[in-house]
């Protein structure tokens, strides 16, 4: 039921001047409480969690392209003031795409789309995004926090060809794939 509300609530956020006429502080106020962001992407290449525009270089992955969105659903991230239980402070990165954690926005992270995966993400632009923690239930669990390039990635339980690809492991020499899929288990819910 919650989630349905949620869909109805984002229907009206598209269309909100149209039909919010009259009773525009209401509808703003509610949308504010459960605005989640559809259009994310699981990546087939890298594993990570993407936003929407293709960017080149942007895909650890693929090097030199984008991320891809082919076999991957439509996915819902929340913002960090929607309700739920989960960590706070994930941002987009405008350079990548790729929802990352940024509880410390300079501290070591790693861009693919940054001299290879030399430089970090950003924060500029972004809202503070929420991920739920799987035991929430009500989403797609399995998603993992790789503490070496900072990106939420989707791990599939298989330790040889289900890690990634992790820029941060390019960049630095050290294992290509993403790390942390023993880590905090999230949830991303699909729209
Ligand atoms: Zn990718
Ligand atoms: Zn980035
Ligand atoms: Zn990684």
């Amino acid at each position: 039921m919650i989630q349905s509300r949620r869909d109805a609530l984002r229907t009206l956020g598209r269309t909100g001047l149209a039909v919010a006429t009259g009773s525009v502080l209401a509808v703003t106020l509610e949308s504010q409480a459960t605005a989640a962001q559809s259009e994310w992407r699981w990546c087939r290449y890298c594993k990570q969690l993407w936003f929407r525009d293709y960017a080149f270089y942007a895909c650890p992955g693929r090097p030199g392209l984008g991320h891809s969105k082919d076999g991957s659903g439509n996915y819902s991230v929340l913002f960090a003031t929607d309700p739920g239980n989960g960590t706070i402070d994930w941002r987009y990165c405008r350079f990548c795409k790729t929802l990352w954690f940024a509880k410390e926005p300079n501290g070591p992270s790693s861009c693919p789309a940054i001299s290879g995966g030399l430089g970090q993400h950003s924060i500029v632009g972004s809202g503070n995004y929420k991920v739920e923690f799987a035991s929430s239930g009500g989403g797609q669990p399995g998603w993992r926090l790789c503490n070496l390039c900072k990106a939420l990635w989707f791990y599939d339980g298989n330790f040889g060809t289900g890690r990634g690809v992790c820029s941060f492991g390019i960049a630095f020499g050290t294992n290509r794939t993403h790390s942390g899929e023993s880590g905090t288990n999230y949830q991303v819910r699909l729209v």
